[in-house]
């Protein structure tokens, strides 16, 4: 059974439309077609190739000819065309030798009497055909004909597990009518437009029930949550303590990072733990916020830890954690190139309970680090880290209950920042058990960044625009896709950090100081060139993708991306985010390559349109899919077979509406109107569970 329902919850990609009969002389040459003809004769063509050679099928209608071709074929297929025999033949047309022609064809005879290898009969009947994604050289007729068997033989057995009230209150139809009908649409033409978009209410009834299902099963995991103790923070004490730490800091906060704190405060003050996610375009001042939560919490004797993706960002984070705050705030740092006297040194005061906050890179969550009492987690840029590391840090933080060895072991809070805003479908579906603040206000004075895309013909004539630059006295990021040759293997006109920075060093900018910049060099040789950059002793950084994130160099205007159309737009982004710190106005070049298609070129124009961080990841989203935001691993877990975020959104609304209501009238599903669900839920809600889990 198992197998079966697999097969039957294998839908259609998309659907054809074969309710229009051409006649052979309106085939045209590239555009997929229907035609009834009469079969000629056969014959077969010898090849060099192939032993079996090439089967040939001559026919005809009042119009034209048109010849028919098979490499592969069954052995007996040459004698089922039978010269005089009606059939009905669909498939994209070429011109040979300026006939017609099509390779193979889909073939359903007319009469009835024979259906053969090769070709199906007409269990659809002509008209609206669905298409599949091919699996293991199936093709799409042949899933067809296994589908209708399956079909009259297991639907009866596929359970509802839709409550009915819920079917009738979003009039939807039974499963076993959906899935019918998705297979074997009616052949009535009007309802093709329908059906490509997903919106019938078959296919809505799918999309709906897979939401409700996730909806509940995220929702249920943050009540549960709920019942884990976590150490609460004293909120009066936090208001006075933030008053007095935010007078420390250089700058005033803006509206949205005080409402980040606050709606933070809020839940930490609460006796379970928090789960929040902080999301604002790079420069928009989120390590601020997380520092005076840490700060606050450090004041009520509790541990803190950031977790950044790269050592140049953990570093970064120290001094501005000493710049803003000097001793008013303790803050240690531990990396993989720690020394081990240090080491020694942080590992004590951890075990022993001194309150502080470390940052660093994943060498947190490494085996012999032990927290006496975390508070608080912060990690930065979290989709550079998996789920599992973030659990690993759960666990680092679970500690002994003061109410006694048999309570429960406390939980940290937990505060994600993301520079990548997750949109809003992904918010309430993949990261659905987190609570999301947004800090959208950009903190005064910053100018907007001017973005141009720039074509191969154009390069001299920027390099020239950008010397003017520098010799204002401003400073210049490259980036490249690749470090160096070796990783360009395969693909061809890739630009890569190392040439290049040659290049630009003696042959473009001879006057000017390029330093490079990659992840393959060893920390403090990173670390030499950062510095280095700053200070303004080079002039240009060449790098790979390792200043993404957080790196902060105000005076730096230009930003030149090489090959952008391999990055994706939110990386873009955040690329971007680099420049305009400063006074000065900041430009941003994405210089394309050669063979860029017209699709990529328009997705790259949307950067030029917008510095919208949440626009840019609802179309980042609508382009590439959920693999952005939730990296590529979590992304294929997202275990929809029928539901698209973005094409389904309000039906996520739905669906999330009335998951809620179920789970504050009967969240464990006891009462009979939920039977139904709480079956499903048995039968695989354990699998599914754990496949949905993200945090
Ligand atoms: P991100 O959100 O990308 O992590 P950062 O926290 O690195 O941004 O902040 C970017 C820059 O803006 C830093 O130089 C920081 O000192 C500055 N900054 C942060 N908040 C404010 C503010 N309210 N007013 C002025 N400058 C601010
Ligand atoms: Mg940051």
């Amino acid at each position: 059974m198992g197998r079966v329902r697999d097969l039957l919850f294998f839908f259609p990609r998309t659907y054809e439309d074969r309710t229009k009969i051409a006649k052979v002389n309106e085939l045209r040459e590239g555009e997929k077609g229907t035609v009834t003809v009469t079969v000629l004769g056969t014959s077969k063509i010898p090849l060099r190739t192939r032993r079996q050679g090439m089967l040939m099928v001559r026919t005809q209608d009042e119009t034209g000819i048109l010849s028919l071709k098979w490499f592969n074929f069954y052995p007996d297929m040459e004698r089922r065309f039978k010269p005089g025999m009606q059939i009905r033949v669909s498939g994209t047309p070429k011109l040979f030798k300026g006939q017609p022609e099509i390779l193979h064809p889909e073939i359903s005879t007319l009469s009835s009497e024979s259906s053969s290898p090769g070709m199906s009969a007409p269990v659809t009947p002509p008209g609206v055909i669905p298409v599949y994604v091919e699996v293991e050289g199936i093709p799409s007729r042949s899933l067809r004909t296994i589908l209708g068997h399956a079909l009259e033989k297991f639907l009866p057995q596929i359970p509802e597990d839709l409550p009915l009230y819920l079917r009738q209150a979003r009039k939807l139809p039974p499963i076993g009518e959906s899935i019918r009908m998705i297979h074997f649409p009616d052949p009535k033409p009007e309802l093709i437009p329908q059906l490509k978009a997903f919106a019938t209410p078959w296919q809505t009834r799918l999309i709906y029930e897979e939401f409700l299902k996730f909806e509940y099963l995220v929702l249920r995991r943050r009540l549960h949550r709920r019942r884990d103790p976590s150490q609460p923070l004293d909120a009066t004490q936090a208001a006075a303590d933030l008053t007095s730490l935010s007078a420390k800091l250089p700058f005033q906060l803006t509206g949205d990072q005080s409402r980040a704190i606050q709606e933070a405060f809020e839940e930490m003050s609460k006796p379970f733990p928090m789960n929040r996610l902080i999301q604002g375009d790079v420069g928009s001042g989120k390590t601020a916020v997380a520092f005076l939560c840490a700060g606050v919490a450090i004041r009520q004797r509790m541990q803190c830890a950031l977790m950044a993706p790269t050592e140049i960002l953990a570093e970064q984070h120290l001094r501005n954690a000493i710049k803003y705050f000097g001793p008013d705030l303790r803050v240690e740092m531990l990396t993989g190139s720690t020394p081990q006297s240090e080491r020694t040194r942080i590992l004590t005061l951890l075990a022993e309970g001194v309150p502080l906050l470390l940052v660093g890179t994943h060498a947190i969550i490494e085996d012999p680090v032990i927290f006496k009492n975390l508070g608080v987690v912060f990690i930065d840029e979290q989709h550079r880290f998996g789920v599992e590391q973030r659990r690993k840090l759960r666990n680092k933080g679970m500690r002994p209950n003061p109410e006694g060895p048999d309570a429960p072991l406390l939980q940290p809070h937990f505060i994600i920042l993301t520079a990548t805003p997750i949109p809003r479908t992904l918010a309430l579906s993949a990261y659905g058990d987190l609570t999301v603040s947004s800090i959208k206000e950009m903190p005064p004075g910053r100018q907007p960044i001017e973005t141009r895309l720039v074509h191969p013909t154009q390069r001299k004539k920027t390099e020239d625009w950008i010397r003017g630059q520098l010799t204002q006295g401003r400073q210049a990021y490259f980036i490249f896709p690749l470090v160096n040759e070796s990783e360009a293997e395969g693909f061809e006109n890739l630009r890569d950090a190392v040439s290049e920075a040659e290049r630009l060093q003696n042959e473009v900018y001879p006057e000017f100081k390029v330093g490079l910049l990659h992840g393959q060099l060893k920390s403090d040789e990173k670390a030499a060139i950062m510095d280095r950059f700053k200070r303004g002793e080079v002039h240009i950084l060449v790098s790979t993708t390792v200043v993404e994130v957080g790196v902060d160099v105000a005076n730096a205007n230009v930003m030149v991306v090489e090959n952008a159309e391999r990055f994706g737009l939110s990386q873009l982004h955040q690329l971007r985010g680099r420049v305009g710190r400063g006074r000065e106005k900041s430009f941003c070049f994405l210089m394309v390559g050669y063979a860029t298609g017209e699709t990529s070129q328009a997705r790259l124009e949307i950067m030029e349109k917008t510095t919208d961080g949440f626009k840019i990841a609802e179309a980042d989203l609508e382009i590439r899919g959920p693999g952005e935001f939730l990296g590529t691993r979590q992304a294929g877990v997202l275990p929809f077979k029928m539901a698209n975020l973005v094409r389904d959104q309000e039906w996520l609304f739905s669906a999330r509406d009335d998951a809620i209501v179920i789970l504050k009238e009967d969240p464990e599903l006891l009462q009979e109107r939920h039977t139904c669900l709480k079956r499903y839920f048995e039968r695989e809600g354990a699998l599914q569970a754990e496949l949905f889990r993200t945090s």
